[in-house]
């Protein structure tokens, strides 16, 4: 039989480089599986539907919440945005590493449904990172980049909530981290149970 795979939760404040990150970590490490979350914000210049997010209008969302489709969802900024439990699900299932990249608070209310979700917050060096790097994408109003610089301090709060915090200097140094990170959970006794029975009982 598979093994199940690790959920790993990834939050950090807007401007702290998450994505590069987990781009990297994607690319290096090939079990684990990005979930794609679904939001009623629209799609930013270069981001694909069903790659970055699944695109969906309020009305749409509403109703995939009516069905129970959500392993959690919020509001955040303006818009909803929600993970979808089935694809999660079957992926863990199948073996697969997963990886949600979500708001602080969703990811609360993840760890309370799968108490052994790895938490890992993605935290900037320096805290003017933050708003360079919201201007530097040039995607958000100068508006939005006050409230996003705003969330971010609060998001940076909820840190200590986490198990890990990888701070972005390098994204590939990141990736490295989040891969070691994975690499000592798959080590932990706690998740290699049925490995020691396994071998206390003479089975393969
Ligand atoms: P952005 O609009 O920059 O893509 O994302 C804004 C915020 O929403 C980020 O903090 C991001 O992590 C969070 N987010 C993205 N998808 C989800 C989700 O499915 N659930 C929750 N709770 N937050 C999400």
């Amino acid at each position: 039989m598979q093994k199940k795979g690790l959920l790993i939760v990834v939050s950090g404040p807007s401007g702290a480089g998450k994505g590069t990150v987990l781009a990297h970590t994607i690319a290096k490490y090939s079990n684990l599986k990005y979930s794609v979350s679904v939001t009623t914000r629209a799609p930013r210049a270069g981001e694909v539907d069903g790659v970055n997010y699944f695109f969906k209008s309020v009305k749409e969302f509403e109703e995939m919440i009516a069905r129970c489709e959500f392993l959690e969802y919020k509001r955040v900024y303006d818009n909803y945005y929600g993970t979808p439990l089935v694809n999660v699900q079957k992926q863990l299932d199948d073996g697969y590493d997963v990886v949600l990249e979500i708001d602080t608070e969703g990811a609360l209310d993840v760890k309370n449904i799968y108490p052994d979700a790895v938490m890992i917050f993605i935290s900037p060096a320096k805290r003017s990172t933050i708003e360079e790097r919201l201007r530097g994408r040039s995607t958000e109003s100068e508006e939005q980049i006050q409230t996003r610089t705003q969330s971010a301090l609060k998001e940076i709060r909820q840190a200590v909530f986490y198990d890990y915090i990888v701070v972005n200097e390098d994204s590939q140094k990141g990736a490295m981290d989040i891969i070691a990170i994975i690499e000592a959970e798959k080590c932990k006794v706690k998740n290699n149970k049925k490995f020691i029975d396994n071998l206390i009982n003479g089975g393969k």
